[in-house]
């Protein structure tokens, strides 16, 4: 996603963009909730500056439902925190919840609309929307930057795959899986503000599904999917919101989020004259960070 979100951004300037990817869309992606919301995501200051940006553009996709993006009310609740998340507190309707409003074990709760994404509809209109401005993708599986083959610029949107892309150590998997199910009538959200925690609490509603979450386990990267653990979500999801108990199993989705102490946005020139910008590491927050993450991409090709 970082990657189709770049490419959109770099051929609509005018750029002749051509995609090269072993999956499309990438698994990680399509995992996501998604939810925008600077999860666990440094540095801050650029974290805020990309995320308002990406903000404002995924409420005017919003206006069109075929990107698969709504702007949906919920609440994110703590069971032990009281302050709100930074983040949300200039989201429209953001208000403090009355506790009658809260599920049981919950002592704050604030209510706020804030863009969904359901990230199989999205990404399709992603590629889509590349195709439209002339881009093209091919899938295959590179073992070097170089292997991209002959190109004034080349840049690395590849998540975990830059650990032996960029080649970058400091990048690691944060395993997360979610559980899809109908939609048992539900129309707003519900996160819980779980810390470092590896069992988290969501439920993102998308029309006739809801992804319920999830799982955050630091260092793991494989993608099989854990019954246990997706039990426990679905139990964790149905005790906050019963009517979930009744929904019907339609799939795992896993993924594991590309993490490093800070997201990597930076362009150099090779010894050949090339250019090349790496995006990526994104962490839990990739989507959120998109749009101006990409703008930034293209803001640095700007500048060689
Ligand atoms: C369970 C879960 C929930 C999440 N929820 C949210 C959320 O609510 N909000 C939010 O903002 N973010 C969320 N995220 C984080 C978000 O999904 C990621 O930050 C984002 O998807 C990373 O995108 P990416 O394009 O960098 O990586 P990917 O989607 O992994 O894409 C990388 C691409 O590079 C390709 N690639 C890699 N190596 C190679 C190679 N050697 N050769 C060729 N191609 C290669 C891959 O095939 C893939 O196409 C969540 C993540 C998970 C796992």
């Amino acid at each position: 996603m970082a990657g189709l979100t770049t490419a959109v951004v770099l051929a609509e300037a005018g750029a002749s963009v051509h995609v090269i990817a072993e999956q499309v869309p990438g698994v990680t992606s399509l995992a996501a909730g998604a939810m925008w919301g600077p999860y666990l995501v440094e540095p801050k200051d650029k974290v805020d500056q990309w995320g308002q940006r990406s903000l404002e553009i995924f409420r005017k996709l919003a206006e069109d439902t075929a990107t698969g993006v709504r702007l949906t009310s919920g609440i994110e609740a703590s069971r032990t925190a009281e302050a709100p998340p930074d983040w949300a507190t200039t989201l429209p309707g953001f208000r403090p919840c009355e506790p009658t409003e809260l599920p049981a074990g919950f002592s704050a709760g604030y209510q706020f609309t804030v863009p969904l994404i359901d990230m199989p509809t999205y990404l399709g209109y992603l590629l889509r929307r590349l195709d439209a401005a002339g881009g093209t993708v091919e899938q295959r599986r590179l073992a070097s930057l170089a292997d991209a083959g002959p190109a004034t610029v080349i840049v690395n949107c590849t998540g975990l795959g830059a650990q032996e892309l960029a080649p970058d150590h400091d990048l690691r998997p944060i395993r997360g899986q979610h559980v899809v199910v109908t939609n048992p009538g539900l129309t707003e959200f519900f996160s819980e503000d779980t810390g470092l925690s590896p069992d988290l609490l969501c439920f993102y509603p998308h029309g006739d599904t809801v992804v319920l979450g999830g799982t955050a386990i630091d260092g793991e990267g494989d993608l099989t999917p854990d019954d246990k653990a997706a039990a426990d979500i679905l139990a964790r999801c149905a005790e906050v919101e019963p009517r979930l108990a009744e929904a019907r199993f339609l799939e795992h989705r896993i993924g594991a989020r590309p993490t490093r102490a800070t997201v990597r946005v930076e362009a150099y020139r090779q010894g050949d004259g090339a250019v090349v910008v790496h995006n990526y590491g994104h962490g839990g927050a990739g989507v959120t960070l998109s749009w101006g993450c990409a703008e930034e991409v293209h803001g640095l090709l700007a500048d060689k």
